[in-house]
């Protein structure tokens, strides 16, 4: 058995991992990362549009704003010790990046420059706020080449295009991780004193999507299994402007720079349901908004999608400070964003739910806040929740550099003041049998189609708009599709760069997170942020402002609930 012990495991090299392994070395404990990707090449490197952080570069913010307009944005489902949390440390989270070297862009005096972004206003909704720090289009991919050269420094050890696989649990503490290795094909246990899951979203469940390949929702999917239950699944973002058809992200910095949204007869609509903020107003709201308008026969050519009018910005600002944008309409779309207007459809993009986890990043298993020994989470897989029901543009970069570096600082301590629990006999053999399983069938259900067929039913029946009948033909489908599932063969039977195993074991875990979005959505008989049911079209606090928390034992799905933290801002209805 190929056994490795490190005092900490970072599962994920996206910004939450490695903000939190340079934490931890910095703290002198001896850390691991593993990856399945190269860690630059994680998702975090795909932010374009910035950080937010009421830096009042550009005019007067304060934290205090921010939090409101983050509680507001949740649709009062965030906890607010935590957003309150987000926003006071967002402030010192950027300086700290740009000491460690963050070639963000300037204002003319030298300063930090900040835009204006979806649902950042000035005095608590008064008017858009410049509140967004950048490097021009690029800003995930600075952050992460700036965490991935400190953690180089400080001598983090890496294990690249290691897939992590389960935890190992003893006693109902966490003491490590087995994983399997890309290039060799062979499983490695990694015995730690704590584990730290950093793994990503999980937006690969749905057909269109601004996701990478490989955000496929391991680490929730892990954790579920190991019987922790998994927070607010039923809400998913759909971002407004993705490229039509291929869901690849415009960010929302289009409309922070001055882009607006058009239907078919050029009309600005955003005026019409948003009259403040217009076109800068939170995610769920323009997206439900651009369907409202295809549905009213709105859209293009009487096709669902509508435009993206860049034309106004010029090419000056277009080239300064969108290039990649102007790079993606050229490639994909062979249109000249400065002339020509862009198609433009939601697109799934953000998980607000995922591994329950408190202010310290550590993991929580039950309604009580029962921490789970040795086990934290960050990032887009965990749930705070700092984002409730929707999360505002900005602040995902945010969430996992702040408790990325929380979860490496209380993995730290507790480093220091506890012991290696002892391996169980065999940390291998749940593991084992599932690849021998893929391994061993010679003809069966194709990886390929079943993933087809899942992202199309998530897509249709468990998007933008939900019923419960569409939900409980959700259900249904998934369900039959996780059966087949069971019976799936894989063609390549090699061990070295398996890629067929790899999309194998992740449809695995799209598939229960699928089942548990489902049922979370079908319970839930409200419309709150992301989660909108046309035949439960109000919010109602009443009965449901909590979060849910959902658990699988043997395929089934069973729900609990747990309450919200509020405590400045009481709920109010949501106008922008
Ligand atoms: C196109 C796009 C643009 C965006 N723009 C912005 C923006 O401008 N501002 C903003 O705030 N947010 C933005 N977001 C959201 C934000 O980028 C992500 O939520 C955030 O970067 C997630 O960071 P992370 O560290 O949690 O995970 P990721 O950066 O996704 O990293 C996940 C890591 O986990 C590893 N991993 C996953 N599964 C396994 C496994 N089984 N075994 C081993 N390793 C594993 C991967 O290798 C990877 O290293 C954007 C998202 C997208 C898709």
């Amino acid at each position: 058995m190929n056994v490795h012990s490190f005092d900490a495991i970072v599962v994920g090299g996206g910004g939450a991992g490695l903000y939190a392994a340079l934490a931890l070395s910095q703290g002198k404990v001896s850390t691991a990362v593993l990856s399945k990707l190269y860690p630059t090449r994680s998702h975090t490197g795909a932010a374009q549009g910035g950080i937010g952080a009421a830096l009042a570069n550009r005019e007067e913010d304060h934290p205090e704003w921010h939090m409101f307009d983050t509680v507001k944005g949740s649709d009062y489902l965030a906890d607010q010790d935590a957003v309150q949390i987000l926003c006071e440390e967002a402030v010192t989270t950027v300086y700290e990046l740009e000491h460690l070297g963050l070639p963000f862009n300037r204002t003319p005096d030298g300063k930090i420059d900040q835009r204006r972004f979806g649902g950042h206003t000035k005095d608590h909704g008064k008017s858009p706020v410049q509140r967004a720090c950048f490097a021009a289009d690029r800003t995930g991919h600075m952050i992460l080449q700036t965490l991935y050269q400190q953690c180089i420094k400080n001598e983090v050890t890496f294990f690249d295009e290691f897939h992590a696989v389960d935890l190992i649990m003893k006693d109902g503490v966490c003491c490590g991780v087995v994983a399997y290795s890309i290039e060799k094909g062979d499983l490695h246990v990694f015995h730690t004193k704590a584990v730290l899951f950093a793994t990503g979203g999980s937006g690969r469940m749905f057909k269109i999507t601004s996701n990478a390949h490989a955000l496929t929702g391991d680490g929730m999917a892990i954790a579920l299994r190991n019987g922790v239950p998994l927070e607010d699944m039923e809400f998913f973002q759909f971002h407004p402007t993705g490229i039509y058809k291929m869901g690849i992200l415009l960010t929302e910095a289009c409309r922070g720079e001055g882009g607006i949204l058009r239907n078919r007869k050029g009309e600005r609509f955003m005026e019409r349901y948003a009259p403040t903020i217009k076109d800068l107003a939170p995610r769920d709201i323009v997206s439900r908004c651009i369907y409202l308008e295809v549905r009213d026969g709105n859209g293009i050519d009487g096709k669902d999608y509508v435009h993206l009018d860049l034309t106004i910005l010029g090419k000056e600002v277009i080239k300064k400070k969108l290039p990649d944008i102007d790079d993606f309409v050229r490639t994909y779309m062979g249109l000249d964003p400065s002339r020509d207007l862009v198609p433009i459809q939601p697109t799934a993009h953000y998980a607000m739910g995922g591994i329950p986890a408190n202010v310290r990043s550590e993991v929580v298993k039950d309604e009580k806040n029962t921490v789970l020994k040795g086990f934290y989470a960050a990032g887009e897989c965990a749930c705070v929740s700092v984002h409730g029901a929707n999360r505002l543009g900005t602040n995902s970069l945010v969430d996992i550099l702040v408790f990325g570096r929380r979860a490496g600082l209380s993995m730290a301590d507790y480093c220091k003041g506890s012991d290696y629990t002892p391996l169980p006999s065999d940390p291998l053999g749940p593991t084992q049998e599932t690849i021998a399983r893929l391994r061993s069938q010679n003809s069966g259900e194709r990886t390929a189609a079943l993933r087809d067929q899942l992202q199309s039913v998530m897509m249709d029946k468990c998007g933008v708009f939900r019923t419960e009948s569409g939900l409980q033909e959700a259900r249904s489908e998934v369900l039959k599709l996780k059966d087949r599932y069971s019976r799936l063969a894989i063609s390549d039977k090699s061990q070295v760069f398996n890629s067929d195993l790899l999309d194998a074991m992740e449809l695995g875990n799209l598939m229960d997170l699928s089942l548990v979005t489902v049922e979370a959505a079908l319970a839930r008989q409200e419309s709150r942020g992301a989660h909108y049911r046309e035949d439960y079209p109000k919010r109602n606090d009443a009965q449901w402002l909590k979060h849910s928390l959902a658990s699988m034992s043997h395929g089934a799905v069973r729900l609990n609930y747990k309450n919200v933290v509020i405590t400045q801002f009481q709920p109010q209805e949501r106008k922008y």
